[in-house]
């Protein structure tokens, strides 16, 4: 490790065969431009499916997507619009039935942070938060759902009508002090996703969640980019190493496939154990 930045180091995530499981499926994937969702994206392609990149500002990091999901052999386009907005998202899914027919899986990962104490949070800081966190994956997962009910099951293609993944975050469970609009969003999609899953179930619909702990990307740079603030994060994280997008695109496949067929309304917690009170290894 570089003494003042980790962020010349390649990733930590071992490598691994990605397996054809997604074969002529249909994905979008909202906030698929950087991080997170960006290798969601590529790791959905190299499973074979199409994929719309969604994507609210930097055109060429949405093209850059575009072209390395052709490499895997797939279709892909991006798809430039606000997952608060009601029209935006309404015409973002219109042009996926023009372009791929269907949607068979939705990665609802947009996300952002604005950060303040809590006696300084002002009402844009709160509303800017829960709208494109919480309001975003209802708007997305309400046109996927729209969608998955009017075709049914096609066995050729998978054994559910549609699959969507709710990108969370283990602060759905750890209160965050100085973020709490952040944890209020994260704390809605839980019961967001539990819901839906439990009354699409019975429609082959599966909702599930995937809760990342600290995860190398734009949004937490403070967190690692140093390697003060590294070694002090990694007193968080049991595994000892940050999480990597790859961590958490493997998890995406594989909740999308039929591998997870019978996992319903389930939040997959991909932290390095942040979630087991780490503080706790050696007293309490
Ligand atoms: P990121 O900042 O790299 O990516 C966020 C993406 O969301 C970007 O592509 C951004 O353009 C997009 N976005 C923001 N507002 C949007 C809007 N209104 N409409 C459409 N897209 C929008 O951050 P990331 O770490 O990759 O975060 C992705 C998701 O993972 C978020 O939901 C975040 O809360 C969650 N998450 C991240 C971590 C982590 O440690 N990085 C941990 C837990 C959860």
């Amino acid at each position: 490790m570089n003494s003042t930045t980790t962020s010349a180091i390649e990733t930590t995530a071992p490598p691994v065969t990605m397996h054809k499981l997604l074969t002529g499926q249909r994905a979008l994937v909202t906030g698929a431009n950087s991080g997170i969702g960006k290798a969601v994206a590529i790791a959905l392609g190299q499973a074979g499916a199409d994929v719309v990149i969604n994507y609210v500002d930097d055109d060429a990091a949405a093209t850059a997507v575009v072209e390395e999901i052709k490499k895997s052999g797939t279709r892909a386009y991006a798809h430039k619009a606000d997952v608060s907005s009601e029209d935006q998202v309404a015409a973002m899914f219109a042009r996926m039935m023009q372009e791929f027919g269907t949607v068979d899986i939705l990665v609802s990962n947009a996300g952002l942070q604005r950060d303040s104490a809590f006696h300084e949070m002002t009402l844009a800081q709160w509303n800017k938060v829960l709208n494109v966190n919480l309001t975003g994956q209802f708007l997305c997962a309400r046109a996927a759902v729209r969608e998955f009910l009017r075709r049914g099951v096609v066995p050729s293609v998978s054994s559910a009508a549609g699959k969507i993944i709710c990108m969370s975050s283990v602060h759905q469970e750890i209160p965050w002090g100085g973020h709490v609009n952040y944890a209020s969003s994260k704390g809605g999609i839980k019961l967001l996703m539990e819901s839906m899953a439990q009354e699409l179930a019975p429609k082959r619909i599966r909702v599930n969640a995937i809760a990342p702990g600290a995860i190398r990307t734009p949004i937490n740079t403070a967190a690692w980019q140093t390697k003060e603030a590294y070694d002090s994060l990694m007193t968080l994280v049991p595994y000892g190493r940050i999480g990597e997008p790859e961590d958490i695109a493997r998890a995406a496949v594989w909740l999308a496939s039929d591998h997870s067929d019978y996992v319903v309304g389930t939040t997959l917690f991909v932290d390095g154990g942040m979630t087991l009170y780490p503080g706790f290894a050696t007293g309490g």
